[in-house]
């Protein structure tokens, strides 16, 4: 911050030392985006104008997006007051977050997982702990259920994890919801579950209703492809969801955002064959990676992760002159959405090259 960026007002100290939000930079028109997860297909026509039937934006949207509930409701056998729609679901982490945690209180994630979460718990005036992935870059669960103490309010399990696209089982997750009092608000967060294809993965769509303290996060950002248009959802006990309510900034979800929702609900069979080839893609892409020698963990979501520690810099720069805009965390690794079919093989070339310049025990090397 220079001397004229100081803030001339009195501001909370640990909101003024927040890296504020900056995207990353645009991809140049050549370039592919490989940096945000996005989904690559262009929207589906009849979604484009579900949107565009909904003209009369004078006046403000349903506050509670009643029809996009009451759909979701009696797709997964809940009550519509069951199911809570946000402007991302972002926006749901975040109030959840404000309406169980506050100054004193603790929120548990593993880490390295969504580089949301350390600011959404900072601003809600918590603490974050976390406890670091495992080896296989999978959240450990038993660790993070010893951390848990009387101050812990909240605790974030985000299965595919961002950005390592490891998947908590659904043995591993009985077993940790076991361990957790039932007064402490845990957090599914499945932003990438209509990626996963192993069926051992935990789905929280199929535990509603079994624990009185459990939330279940899906997004219509990445499988569905409406990341632009800010719609996620929420699926868990009343009083919880309420609480979430109560803290809501109003009307935030469109008749956009809700129109394009509903059509893409209509058209899932189709979003589903999409989401099917990315999948597919993922699964070709890790099979390569690993032939060239680098080693990257099992991902089931729409994004690999390749573990280069201290070559992530350098590695990043040789994507991106390669028109590869790549998703870096210094000095961890790097997160490589899956894009286009025409982005697959300069990102299976430059990955050729980068771990043939990896340092032998280099633990993202596996040649000889
Ligand atoms: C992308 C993402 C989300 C939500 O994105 P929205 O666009 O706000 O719905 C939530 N959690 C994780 C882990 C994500 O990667």
């Amino acid at each position: 911050m220079s001397p004229s960026d100081q803030p001339s007002v009195r501001l909370r100290p640990e909101i003024v030392a927040l890296p504020a939000y900056r995207q990353g930079k645009a991809a140049n028109a050549s370039a592919f985006k490989l940096s945000s997860n996005e989904n690559p297909f262009d929207p589906l026509p009849g979604v484009v104008d579900a949107v565009n039937a909904v003209s009369a934006f004078n006046r403000y949207p349903d506050a509670s997006a009643l029809a996009l509930r009451e759909r979701l409701a009696a797709r997964y056998g809940v009550a519509s007051d069951e199911v809570h729609i946000g402007a991302g679901s972002v926006a749901l982490l975040a109030q959840l977050i404000t309406a169980a945690a506050g100054p004193g209180d603790e929120v548990l994630y593993s880490w390295r997982s969504f580089e949301a979460y350390p600011s959404l718990v900072t601003v809600s005036g918590a603490t974050s702990v976390t406890v670091p992935n495992r080896a296989d870059h999978g959240h450990d669960l038993p660790a993070m259920a010893a951390m848990i103490t009387p101050r812990t309010r909240v605790v974030l399990v985000c299965s595919p994890n961002n950005p390592t696209g490891v998947v908590v089982t659904a043995d591993e997750f009985a077993a940790f919801m076991d361990q957790v009092p039932t007064d402490l608000l845990v957090i599914l967060d499945e932003a990438y579950a209509e990626f996963v294809t192993d069926p051992a993965a935990v789905d929280g769509t199929t535990l509603l209703g079994r624990y009185p303290n459990l939330v279940v996060l899906r997004t219509f950002s990445k499988a569905y492809g409406l990341a632009g248009l800010r719609v996620g959802y929420g699926i868990g006990p009343v009083g919880i969801l309420d609480a979430a309510r109560a803290t809501a900034i109003p009307l935030s979800v469109t008749g956009q955002a809700s129109a394009a929702a509903l059509a893409s609900l209509d058209a899932e069979a189709e979003l589903l064959a999409r989401v099917a080839v990315i999948a597919a893609r993922r699964d070709g892409i890790q099979q390569a990676l690993a032939g060239a020698g680098l080693h990257s963990p099992s991902s089931q979501a729409n994004f690999v992760w390749l573990p280069l520690g201290e070559a992530t810099a350098a590695a990043t720069e040789r994507f991106t002159d390669a028109g590869l805009v790549v998703r870096p965390f210094h000095p961890e690794g790097i997160r490589v959405s899956i894009g286009e079919e025409e982005s697959v093989a300069t990102l299976l070339r430059i990955s050729a090259e980068i771990v043939q310049d990896l340092p032998t025990g280099h633990p993202a090397r596996r040649l000889g």
